[in-house]
């Protein structure tokens, strides 16, 4: 039976970061399998399965803004390292149609504290003149980060946290787990794929899986829910046209539509240039049981999710030439207290890192440091609060 000192479980953004981290002093395996090419054979899936993800600094709270300003000050370096370019600082736009919201007003104060340039658009008109691609309603305000804001590739950030991790003498290991127990002071994981492995302590780090399968002492009091992007197909000059197009977080919210996500056009694997956006529908499903999420990303239905955000986006960007377009399906999950999940379990040794709440790409990074930090020392670092990542159980 192959041993570890730490072996961590999820192979997604997080998981690979807390690996890397980890990897420079101790033996550590990262344990999750590959992104499936088909879907009927996977038994679980991930939130990352994409080209890009936006990427700010100023976050909802100080917790959230820590992570991510930490996340972008180590990406020079992980580029440089890794040799692959994931970072891309096109700047973000954030704008609440309904005028000043708790976001913006906690800004000054946050910008100031942890030292943030952000540039204020109090009118629409404004907006209109700097962002002439979008239309926003009259009491339209937002506030504009410049680089490194933008947007970052999930799926090229985790393969650099791969290349660190080899480097350091981690082990890959592409299969499912499906069972933890502690016995005798060893974890013992046992995979679909029927094998068996041990260490001293185990970092769970499955994203939206975290309560399935039998990987926690106690189920975490978490909200999983379906979440479908729409992606536009414009040709390679229409994508060079939009290049200066920044990432935007767009706070619409009206019965039909929630919370707008918009990336500029990136290139896809299929060699075609696609501009993403995403935002919660009245249709969205929410999960429970690993059958409900397989069925989801095997499947269901999305059909009811296009014309809904087609008409959405032609409000936004009117100018925008709509000829074909594709949905895609994927999974996040909310914790109650809206922050991440990262802590130590009840039992000693057995640790959590996760709870993306839809936020959790951009400092994934910030995430896996902090993660490290307390396998190690069994401490949070300095500056953040002791409960600001708390494990809320389900009773
Ligand atoms: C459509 C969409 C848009 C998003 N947009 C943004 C955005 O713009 N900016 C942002 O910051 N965030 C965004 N997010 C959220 C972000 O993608 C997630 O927060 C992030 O992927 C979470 O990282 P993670 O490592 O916790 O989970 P994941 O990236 O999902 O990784 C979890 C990993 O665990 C593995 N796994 C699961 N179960 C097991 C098991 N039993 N054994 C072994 N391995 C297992 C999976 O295969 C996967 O590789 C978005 C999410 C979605 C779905």
């Amino acid at each position: 039976m192959p041993h570890f000192h730490t072996i961590v479980i999820g192979k997604g953004l997080v998981g690979s970061a807390t690996a890397k981290y980890l990897s420079t002093d101790r033996s550590v395996a990262l344990i999750g399998p590959d992104e499936p090419i088909d879907y009927t054979q996977a038994s679980v899936f991930a939130s990352h399965y994409d080209e890009a993800r936006v990427q700010r600094v100023l976050g909802k709270d100080e917790t959230w803004t820590r992570l991510n300003r930490d996340a972008v000050n180590a990406y020079r370096a992980l580029e440089q390292q890794s040799g692959i370019q994931f970072h891309h600082p096109v700047g973000c736009l954030y704008v609440n149609p309904y005028g000043k919201d708790d976001y913006l007003n906690q800004q000054p104060s946050l910008s100031a504290r942890l030292g943030l340039s952000v540039q204020q658009f109090p009118h629409v008109h404004e907006l209109h003149h700097h962002f002439p691609n979008f239309h926003f309603p009259v009491d339209s305000v937002g506030i504009y980060e410049t680089a490194p804001s933008g947007y970052i590739h999930p799926r090229k950030l985790i393969q650099a946290q791969v290349n660190l991790f080899q480097e350091n003498k981690g082990a890959i290991i592409s299969e499912t787990v499906t069972r933890v127990e502690k016995k005798e002071e060893l974890f013992h994981l046992f995979t679909l794929e029927g094998n068996h492995f041990s260490s001293q302590q185990v970092v769970v780090a499955t994203g939206s899986f975290i309560n399935q399968h039998q990987l926690l002492p106690q189920k975490l009091q978490l909200v999983t829910k379906s979440e479908v992007v729409l992606l536009v197909e414009l040709s390679s000059q229409e994508a060079q046209s939009l290049a200066d197009l920044p990432s935007l977080l767009y706070e619409i919210n009206t019965p039909l539509i929630d919370g707008i996500y918009l990336i500029q056009p990136v290139q896809y694997p299929d060699g075609k240039y696609y501009l993403k956006m995403g935002a919660n529908v009245p249709e969205d499903l929410f999960f429970e049981r690993l059958e409900e999420i397989q069925h989801w990303f095997r499947e269901a239905d999305r059909s009811p999710y296009s014309n809904r955000l087609i008409e959405a986006l032609q409000l936004l960007m009117p100018q925008l030439p709509i000829r074909n377009y594709q949905t895609k399906k994927c999974i996040i999950s909310r914790t109650p207290h809206g922050r991440p999940y990262i802590g130590e379990t009840p039992v000693r040794g057995w640790f959590v890192a996760g709870g993306c709440n839809g936020y959790s790409a951009m400092c994934s990074d910030a995430m896996g440091n902090v993660t490290a930090h307390l396998v190690r020392e069994g401490t949070l670092p300095e500056g953040y609060a002791a409960n600001a990542f708390e494990l809320l159980f389900q009773p």
